[in-house]
């Protein structure tokens, strides 16, 4: 067992809560809960299983098996090859709009649905670093934090080598994230482009995205933003921010269900002057025309590529649903409740048995997951999910506890959480 808990983390007075007051008061939040109602909408809520990863994997709606079934049947199988022009052309544009509505803040005509998070990330960083330094020769930086998630951090070393361009790396304690401070020391006169996570994958920690990106701007950077881990759990203001790029994920928060694709925003002022890399056929300013050589199409459109994967964005439209009936700042609300009880567990009953805080404290800094720290989580893993209690391992000894606002309540919560202190009193 660890004998290093943080300093400020628990407090010998909260070793005498009682388990049962805990109880007693996930019962009370459940029972005034607006978003309660939404956890039936879910396949599985009726289960035992405690879900604490749905930050990497959201469940699927229970209306998701009969959309994808229709799908199959009347639309691909009853329009064949004419729903391309009934429909399937216009779908990742129609998806991405409503996702810009309810989750980012975005107008219309800015956000589509397209490739993998990572591809689209790829396409978006190369357009704005080629943008910059085409403007500017001087301009060949691209700064990123050293503790982002790996796919964010390898794009930008292999952009780095293929354009000559220069990593500039923030290092962050990794129970926190980029902030303003961070962020200033490392932006000058030669930043092209900056990739922040909006919230971080390992400790949580929220980002300022208005201070942020006004912080870049000033030093005359463009800005991509990760949402992954914010897009359906964080309000996100993009258009308000003055925001340049984004790029997030739709199987975590929003259930698009396993590899479904990611979308990008792209500001309207940039559309024109930014061309992608992966110059396909379905980002051509006619795409039937088939012509001699590629011309970009206007708008959105020429951040696509190929044929777009509709069979993996039909999923996400029964989240966007169910997020436009509870509203984003809902969402928000319950996060924050999710995560504050969290939080009061973990002081009350894991931190006597050493695990730490490794997530911000104040809820203002903190997205919709928490992770807590032991030496022995990989193993505390391994044992809960033998258990049918589902959070997931991030180095060095985090356990991300993932509570999604539309389909975790909060007796979920507590009997994951007591689950993790019976783990950790095994393997510690
Ligand atoms: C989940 C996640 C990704 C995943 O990228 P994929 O291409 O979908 O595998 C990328 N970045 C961050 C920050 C993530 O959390």
């Amino acid at each position: 067992m660890s004998t290093d808990p943080s300093p400020d983390f628990g407090s010998v007075d909260r070793l005498e809560v009682p388990h049962h007051s805990f109880a007693a008061e996930a019962q009370r939040l459940d029972d005034t809960d607006p978003l309660a109602p939404h956890r039936d909408a879910f396949v599985g809520s009726d289960s035992s299983l405690v879900y604490f990863d749905g930050n990497s994997l959201g469940r699927p709606p229970r209306a998701t098996a009969d959309r994808l079934a229709r799908f199959a049947t009347e639309e691909w199988g009853g329009r064949l090859i004419r729903g391309w022009d009934e429909a399937w052309m216009e779908l990742p544009f129609a998806i991405g709009d409503r996702i810009g509505a309810l989750a980012l803040g975005a107008a219309s005509g800015q956000t589509v649905i397209g490739d993998s998070t990572t591809v689209l990330l790829y396409k978006m960083l190369r357009a704005a670093l080629d943008a910059q330094t085409n403007r500017d020769p001087e301009r060949i930086e691209i700064v990123v934090g050293r503790d982002d998630f790996p796919t964010d951090r390898y794009l930008v070393e292999g952009i780095a080598a293929e354009r000559g361009a220069r990593v500039v790396w923030i290092d962050v304690d990794t129970t926190r994230g980029v902030d303003a401070d961070l962020l200033r020391a490392a932006v000058g006169p030669r930043t092209a482009v900056v990739l922040l996570s909006h919230v971080s994958y390992r400790s949580g920690f929220l980002a300022d995205g208005a201070d942020l990106t006004a912080i870049a701007h000033r030093a005359g950077a463009l800005v991509l933003w990760d949402l992954c881990h914010s897009a359906g759990s964080v309000p996100v203001e993009l258009d308000a921010w003055g925001a340049d790029l984004a790029v997030g994920c739709t199987y975590k928060y929003l259930n698009g269900g396993p590899g479904s694709p990611a979308f990008a925003y792209v500001a309207a002022r940039h559309h024109a002057g930014l061309t992608q890399p992966v110059q396909g056929w379905m980002g051509a300013a006619d795409v039937f025309s088939m012509g001699p050589q590629y011309l970009p199409a206007e708008g959105m459109r020429r951040f696509l590529s190929g044929t777009p994967p509709v069979l993996a964005m039909i999923a996400m439209q029964d989240t966007l649903d169910l997020l436009e009936s509870a509203g984003i700042a809902q969402v928000r609300a319950k996060s924050v409740a999710l995560t504050e009880f969290a939080v009061r567990v973990a002081d009350g009953i894991l931190s006597p048995l050493g695990v730490r805080l490794a997530s911000p404290r104040d809820a203002a800094e903190r997205g919709g997951h928490v992770t807590l720290s032991h030496p022995a989580m990989r193993a505390v893993t391994a044992r809960l999910w033998k258990d049918d209690v589902i959070p997931d391992y991030r180095d060095p000894h985090g356990l991300r506890i993932g509570l999604s606002p539309l389909s975790t309540s909060f007796a979920e919560t507590w009997t994951g959480m007591q689950a993790v202190a019976e783990a950790v009193r095994a393997e510690g």
